[in-house]
């Protein structure tokens, strides 16, 4: 189907008011989940054909945070979609007024290549759980899941209300030169611009979920086996290429020896490469992420791994330290297995390094001290994160998920995804039989001091 084709059935489906009836949305929800169940086999496939992701990491990391919101939208979106009464004031007296929340419309869904499922499906589902209709534009840098994803939804959905679009930046293009009524992007920030601009000709709002370098600060009083424990975990999932994994750290300068040696003792303990490449670690998605990823690794500062195999696109979990925000480590995001690690001196100074640099999208912070945790949490502004743990606030649908600055604008996840991919329509609702004379003319001085002595 043209894209002018999918345009013109997406604007008929959702003037048709199908999608405003919240028994249709359910009912579709339900489909979509039954779907995924039913097709898990593909979905696991094309995603280690794209990449060599694992069936537990594919679970665990995507599907099962699809499923839960799914689930959460199932249980509340009957009372998320109800107006809602909120008190009127002296001023109205006797209307009442309320919130009727309504979908936005046409949206348009642009996901990223690293969860390839999750960040494109994710956003969908909260789409159409609030109401709207969906095209979706998954990555074109993991095909064979944007192809999987296409056939299981352009099979099993009107091209009106739900479609994947298959392509590169040409065909995003195009899509842009129509005028949607959301547009909801994740990915690099270069492309985050493109987007904003192209959605700003037609005055579309948008979501902007980008990335950036999220620091995890190690400080005095932390549990360091439980620390490099958790960080190891939340830095080589998917081979570093998430979106929130910490990118470098920032360790107090007594406590970097023994951070090291713990680094290096639980990676080793959860990726082995004595025999190949182990079957729970994920590639690099491709050569020339590959080829910038080991100019980034500079030989002399290697404290742990560095093996690489470039037929297999692969880049073991690699352990730097005396880096410094001089080296090219530290010029760019790194989105991939490579862990620097800097020592610091003066806490303040790190802060304020830290500080002035882009809003970062996440920021971890390891301490037994909960004032320095407090001031930490309180100096910078970052999009979200976690005390003592890394990543795992992504997974708590309570928990708004979204940058900050450049890292991103907007956010999702639960009641704030809903709310999101919604408008809220506030009304004030009047009877007849009541209606004082004191905002009209002819303005009298007694009017005016009653009405003072009513708003003041
Ligand atoms: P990307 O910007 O290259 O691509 C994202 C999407 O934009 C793809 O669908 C792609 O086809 C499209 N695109 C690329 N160039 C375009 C152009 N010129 N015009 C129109 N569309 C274009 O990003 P990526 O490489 O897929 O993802 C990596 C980046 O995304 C990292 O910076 C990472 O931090 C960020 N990210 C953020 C989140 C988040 O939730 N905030 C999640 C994952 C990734």
């Amino acid at each position: 189907m043209k894209i002018n084709e999918i345009i013109a059935e997406q604007q008929k489906y959702f003037s048709s008011n199908a999608t405003k009836d919240v028994s249709f949305r359910i009912k579709q929800l339900k489909k979509l989940k039954q779907l995924l169940k039913e097709n898990e086999g593909l979905l696991y496939k094309a995603i280690y054909q794209d990449f060599a992701k694992s069936e537990f990491e594919t679970y665990v990391s995507e599907l099962s945070l699809l499923y839960g919101e799914i689930n959460t939208f199932l249980k509340h979106i009957k009372k998320w979609s109800k107006r809602k009464r909120v008190p009127t004031g002296l001023v109205n007296f006797p209307a009442k007024s309320y919130i009727i929340p309504e979908p936005l419309g046409m949206t348009l869904i642009i996901g990223a290549w690293n969860y390839p499922y999750q960040l494109s499906l994710l956003p969908a589902v909260t789409s159409l759980a609030a109401g709207n209709t969906v095209i979706l534009k998954p990555s074109e840098l993991s095909a064979e899941t944007s192809r999987v994803m296409a056939e299981i939804i352009n099979n099993n959905f009107p091209a009106g209300y739900f479609h994947v679009v298959e392509g590169d930046a040409a065909v995003t293009t195009e899509l842009l030169g129509y005028r949607f009524d959301k547009i909801f992007f994740t990915g690099s920030i270069p492309t985050g611009k493109i987007i904003y601009s192209a959605a700003a000709k037609h005055l579309t709002p948008v979501t902007l979920e980008l990335g950036g370098k999220s620091p995890a600060f190690v400080l005095p009083g932390c549990d360091m086996k439980t620390t490099a424990k958790r960080i190891v975990w939340a830095k080589f999932l998917n081979a570093g290429q998430t979106c929130i994994a910490p990118d470098y750290i920032l360790v107090e300068r007594s406590l970097e020896p023994s951070l090291l040696e713990a680094l290096a003792g639980e990676t080793e303990k959860h990726y082995n490469f004595e025999n190949g490449l182990p079957d729970n670690y994920t590639k690099i998605i491709n050569a020339k992420r590959f080829d910038r990823l080991m100019e980034l690794i500079d030989k002399e500062k290697i404290y742990y791994g560095g093996q690489t195999g470039k037929a297999d696109r692969f880049i073991g979990p690699t352990i730097l330290k005396d880096v410094s925000f001089d080296d090219e480590v530290m010029k760019e995001e790194i989105f991939g297995p490579i862990l620097p690690v800097l020592a610091f001196d003066d806490l303040d100074m790190a802060v304020r390094q830290v500080k002035s640099m882009p809003k970062p999208l996440a920021c971890y912070v390891y301490s037994g001290n909960r004032k320095t945790i407090g001031k930490i949490l309180q100096a910078l502004s970052f999009g979200g994160g976690a005390v003592n743990d890394s990543v795992m606030h992504f997974s708590n649908p309570r928990l708004p998920f979204g940058g900050v600055g450049h890292s991103g604008i907007g956010a999702y996840h639960g009641k704030t995804g809903f709310d999101t991919f919604s408008h809220y329509k506030s009304i004030l609702d009047k009877p007849f039989w009541f209606e004082p004379n004191l905002k009209y003319a002819p303005y009298t001085p007694q009017k005016l001091r009653l009405i003072k002595w009513l708003m003041e």
